[in-house]
């Protein structure tokens, strides 16, 4: 029995498959890097955008033509779709003839294991052994499970699942639900672990990473939070916490002063932060850091006060400046010679966007200065508040709005670069192609670094940055004179 999983989206969706793939390990079946020798295929899919969702639906028809072309049965793969798409009735209706198994995330094991029990406890010449004892017990969280890491020395390691925040264009609080924060002991000991298994740099994840310590209410209203009318932040009886131990409340800087505390060399990073979530409490604990990157990815979305409030964004224009500048005053204060990177999301075509609503996000964009930005033509998605607005933007525009808003930030991008010119940094070094290294700097900066030693990849190393190009830097190995 050989399983070969399918990943779309992002980085949360990277490290759900490593647990996918641990789980389904631990119930001795083998991975497989080629789809043909697969009996079980796993779609951990993504809704944020329609091409995504295309590309799914695609491979899925793809592998059942093939197999009635071959018309055997017995070479009928098992497909499960799990992920942001998993629980749409729409994308359960139109493959509910494809698909065996739709599951959300979090139930995977218990949705495998039952669906395996109803079918007889077998697929194909495989049978799932579960000693009579475990067939009752609950399945525990999935986040707890220990995954099957892709890379070594660097490592996804979720802190959080989940969202509470229901901005109008976004599926995730419908595909993954409400917030659920992980217990800090947890986050530790996995980290621990990793770090004793030579890992260089923990990579904190959660949609909305920064309001760590959130519960999920036990029965929120439907329309909670929903629409730019709605109420913007859900009230604090709702909220339940996690406790580090009895009276200690664990918020996402002390998460991460925790894991700071922890010795060793190694970075932390983290994704994604919503604004409204960026304490100054958070911001110290960046700025004072010395294994915290000196990175912040602060998502934006829009420039204009009018379509952030229709996106449910919970902030205006000026209230997001005013922490940009809060948190460049203290990158200033606390580590006045150290280089940091902003980047961002912006959607561009977002309904009802104007010309002028648009260049707000450009006038944005020039007061901040961004390091890189993530752009998104809007794309309708079922089932959010947004999906019911008129999509009155047509294509050819977002495509030119978002190329103009890229003109703009290749200026940034490139005079950002520039400064790093002659500096000798700490790069880790994430992989080699050809005669190159290519690696990070702690602000998180691409390096292309020419170099003919060995076995650098996984170490960090000392560069001298000889080249500023738009989107990535040159280096060479800095050799003390
Ligand atoms: S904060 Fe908004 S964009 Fe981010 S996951 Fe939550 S709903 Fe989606």
């Amino acid at each position: 029995m050989k399983y070969h999983i399918k990943t779309f989206g992002c980085q949360m969706n990277i490290s759900d498959s490593e647990r996918i793939a641990s789980f389904l390990e631990s119930q001795k079946i083998k991975p497989t890097e080629e789809i043909t020798k697969a009996d079980l295929v796993i779609f951990n899919t993504c809704g944020i955008r329609q091409m995504a969702e295309d590309r799914v639906y695609g491979q899925i028809h793809n592998i059942r033509k093939q197999e009635s072309m071959i018309n055997d049965q017995q070479k009928k793969k098992t497909i499960i779709l799990t992920g942001c798409l998993a629980n749409r009735k729409d994308v359960q209706r139109r493959l509910k003839n494809k698909v065996d198994l739709f599951c959300e995330i979090k139930d995977f094991q218990k949705e495998f294991r039952n669906w395996i029990i109803g079918n007889y406890l077998e697929i194909g010449n495989w049978k799932l052994e579960i000693p009579a004892q475990q067939k009752n017990t609950p399945c525990s969280d999935y986040l707890s499970i220990n995954p099957k890491y892709n890379n070594s020395h660097s490592a996804f390691v979720p802190v959080m699942t989940g969202c509470n925040n229901f901005c109008s264009y976004c599926v995730v609080p419908y595909a993954r639900g409400r917030e659920v924060s992980r217990p800090s002991k947890e986050i530790i000991m996995e980290i621990k672990n990793l770090l004793k298994n030579g890992c260089k740099e923990i990579i904190l994840l959660g949609q909305n990473v920064n309001s760590y310590q959130h519960m999920p209410s036990p029965q929120p209203s439907p329309d909670y939070g929903r629409g730019g009318n709605s109420n913007p932040s859900p009230p604090l009886g709702e909220m339940s916490r996690t406790r580090d131990r009895e009276g200690d409340v664990v918020n996402f800087p002390k998460l991460l002063q925790l894991i700071e505390k922890i010795p060793g060399h190694f970075w932390i990073s983290f994704m994604s932060s919503h604004p409204k979530d960026f304490s100054s409490e958070l911001i110290e604990t960046i700025a004072k850091s010395k294994k915290i990157c000196e990175h912040i990815h602060l998502p934006l979305q829009a420039g204009d006060d009018k379509i952030l409030l229709a996106m449910n964004r919970k902030y205006t224009a000026k209230k997001y400046l005013n922490l940009v500048a809060k948190i460049k005053s203290a990158f200033a204060k606390y580590k006045p010679n150290k280089l940091y990177s902003i980047t961002t999301d912006i959607i561009v075509g977002f309904p009802g966007e104007t010309k002028k609503q648009f260049l707000e996000s450009a006038c944005v964009m020039k007061k901040v200065g961004y390091d890189l930005v993530y752009f998104g033509q809007f794309s309708p998605r079922p089932g959010t508040v947004a999906f019911k607005m008129k999509d009155n933007v047509s294509k050819i525009e977002k495509k030119k709005r978002e190329f103009f808003l890229n003109e703009i930030l290749k200026e940034t991008a490139l005079g950002n670069n520039q400064k790093y010119l002659g500096k000798i940094l700490e790069v880790l070094i994430d992989k080699k192609e050809g005669a190159n290294y290519f690696g990070r700097t702690h602000s998180l900066k691409n390096v292309k670094i020419i170099s003919t030693q060995k076995n650098l990849v996984g170490k960090f190393v000392k560069v001298k940055i000889t080249k500023a190009n738009i989107w990535n830097l040159e280096a060479s190995l800095y050799i003390k004179p």
